[in-house]
């Protein structure tokens, strides 16, 4: 079995480091510095993970899903956040896998029929080929009425730790981005095939609406891009620690 250890303050220091490097999120960092302290299990104690987080950029290719108000599209800023939750990762020493890196399905050119179904299906075969896999999956919003905004975790209901890996990024999502945003966590049915078929911890964040215009135009945006990669992040981490 691999294994190996991260510290969560170290890595959560690495992190934040790495993420200056990469944006220059000076104001941010500053923020997320006078973040509450880590609970002691985190700040205090070695945390030996032998989990690998599959990061889920929803959408891709022909399919892509929401259309903002601009013009963006969701699978665009689908991977962008991915791409930086995969470099949060990697700077923390946890071990990570991307569902996919490009603008595309992820299904073979030779499939012809039912693409989308496949698709699907070889997301989950990526997570269920990791032995102790950790599944993050990221979308954005779409409603009919313009007014609603706010990120919102779904959990898996096949394994009890979907809920407190949701909860966690549900939480650091109010502190950090926005006080006000009153979402819960939300169990997932079977309309979600990907958390209705991981028995793992699983979760998708829907990061945010597209169909909101002000909403839209924070989502497209690098800087909030990256804020949206680290409040993913934390919870990770904080959930590693608590493993
Ligand atoms: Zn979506």
């Amino acid at each position: 079995m691999k294994k190996h250890t991260v510290s969560a303050v170290a890595g959560f220091l690495a992190a934040a480091i790495a993420l200056c490097a990469l944006c220059a999120g000076e104001v941010l960092l500053a923020r997320f510095m006078r973040r509450e302290p880590l609970p002691t299990s985190a700040s205090e104690t070695e945390v030996e993970s032998r989990y690998c987080v599959v990061i889920d950029a929803g959408h891709g290719g022909i399919d892509s899903g929401a259309v903002g108000a601009s013009g963006v599209l969701e699978k665009d800023i689908n991977l962008a956040v991915a791409r930086k939750l995969e470099a949060l990762c990697a700077a923390a020493g946890i071990d990570c896998v991307m569902t996919r890196s490009e603008d595309r399905l992820v299904v073979d050119d030779s499939v012809r029929e039912r693409r989308k179904m496949h698709d699907l299906k070889n997301r989950i075969a990526i997570a269920k080929a990791e032995e102790s896999p950790i599944f993050v999956s990221i979308h954005m919003n779409n409603f009919p009425e313009k007014r609603y905004s706010g990120l919102q975790v779904w959990y898996s209901k096949n394994d009890e730790r979907s809920r407190s890996l949701a909860a966690l990024i549900q939480t650091y999502a109010r502190t950090f981005l926005d006080p006000s945003n009153s979402r819960e966590i939300k169990r997932a049915g079977s309309s979600i095939f990907v958390l209705d078929r991981l028995d793992v911890p699983a979760v998708l964040v829907e990061c945010g609406f597209l169909s909101n215009p002000d909403e839209c135009e924070r989502l497209a945006s690098d800087s909030y891009q990256t804020e949206l990669a680290l409040v993913i992040f934390s919870g990770i981490l904080e959930f590693l620690a608590d493993a």
